[in-house]
């Protein structure tokens, strides 16, 4: 195997922190990245690509073959989030109200210095896609780009993504077999009935006392219906009803979401929650209805090319900064749909301390820029490893 391209990377870090600064400062929420998607497909143009566009609206995928050899796919998002950025940094976002407040930037920027290098070198055997998804943000933007006919126009045997991870130490990866990331649905109970005057709640129904008893109940489904080795989360995120001190208002709207990691569970979840909402409705003698949507499911790596992705961290960062063996976040992760359709693996690279709220989807997050031409590398060295390896059984 020829070596890493860290060098190669490393001379070209300028022009990456600036293309991160630049999108940085133009985020754009869910199929709306008209602006981001010309800024690659420039990017892509400028290295000799001919980049395809419109799969999933405002989707980008860019090919190069060299020589004979499999086709993989190579995966980033594009969106940002509708958070007010506080960070005060130089090149914050300039679209009130938006923020690449999940690294997203960064995943391009990545994604496509690696484009950049293959083109230069075509030091490799084989189709590399590479493809930018619009909308991961809870928006489903990788199913629409499948819908779209992803894998029908561009055929492609696996697939690799690649996400920072604040709190795991910068430069690290970490990638492991099974779930990385949980499945996500939402939920919305609309409970009504007759409500009444505060002073005579006989008179009427109380629907904020029905809400109040569903959420208990729903904290029951964990701890009680969840078998205790599997693991789930159940959140009411939201409760709306009442505009006056003194009315029991006629409707009471929640909201929230599930986490989970099988299919299994997922259904007793949903199941649980009916025949809660349903046994509250008739004790109270009101209308309760819930409205479960599932949105996406567990982020599950296979085992041949999640040897491949850790193969290229150990390549790139060395075997003491690699784990294979942690617990998956409940956090979802909309590459799920695309590892429903081919084998693949979801890593993270680790962006370093989390401290002055670098959180994800923080107001105060950061991208860490010292990772990019880590990340750079480790698409570089997932691809060769891959077309290397040739077909999979
Ligand atoms: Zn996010
Ligand atoms: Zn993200």
């Amino acid at each position: 195997m020829s070596t890493v391209p860290i060098d190669y990377f490393r001379s070209i870090e300028e022009d990456l922190k600036s293309w991160r600064q630049t999108l940085h400062q133009h985020p754009e929420l869910a199929y709306e990245e008209h602006w981001t998607s010309d800024f690659v497909a420039d990017k892509l143009k400028s290295f000799g690509y001919e980049p395809v566009r419109g799969l999933g609206g405002t989707g980008v995928v860019a090919t190069l073959s060299n020589g004979e050899g499999p086709a993989i796919g190579l995966r980033a998002d594009m969106d940002a989030l509708p958070i007010t950025e506080q960070t005060n940094l130089p090149y914050a976002s300039k679209e009130p109200g938006k923020m690449h407040a999940c690294g997203h930037d960064g995943h391009m920027t990545m994604l496509l210095a690696a484009a950049r290098y293959f083109a230069e070198t075509r030091n490799f055997n084989g189709t590399l896609h590479f493809v930018f998804q619009p909308a991961e943000e809870g928006e489903a933007g990788a199913d629409k780009m499948i819908a779209d006919g992803l894998f029908e126009k561009f055929p492609m045997q696996e697939l690799y993504g690649l996400h920072n991870w604040p709190g795991l130490t910068e430069g690290h990866f970490a990638g492991r077999v099974g779930p990385q990331m949980a499945a996500f649905d939402v939920f919305e109970i609309t409970i009504s009935g007759q409500g009444a005057h505060a002073a005579m709640p006989h008179l009427g129904k109380d629907m904020l006392l029905a809400a109040s008893h569903i959420q208990t109940m729903f904290q029951s489904i964990v701890a009680r219906t969840i078998d205790p080795q599997d693991t789930a989360v159940v959140s009411v995120t939201q409760i709306h009803g009442g505009d006056a001190w003194n009315v029991l208002p006629s409707e009471v709207v929640m909201r929230g979401c599930t986490r989970h990691f099988t299919p299994q569970v997922q259904d007793l979840i949903e199941a649980r929650m009916g025949e809660i909402c349903q046994g509250v409705a008739k004790s109270f003698g009101i209308e309760v209805t819930l409205d479960y949507m599932r949105r996406y499911p567990s982020t599950v790596n296979t085992g041949r090319e999640t040897g491949i992705a850790l193969d290229a961290a150990r390549a790139v960062a060395g075997e003491q900064k690699v784990s294979d063996t942690f617990a998956p976040s409940m956090a979802s992760e909309d590459f799920a749909f695309m590892l429903q359709k081919r084998p693949g693996c979801y890593m993270w690279l680790g962006a370093g301390s989390t401290e002055g709220g670098c959180l994800l989807h923080s107001p105060t997050y950061r991208f860490n820029d010292e990772i990019l031409t880590t990340g750079a590398a480790w698409w570089v060295e997932v691809a060769r490893e891959a077309l290397s390896r040739g077909k999979a059984a």
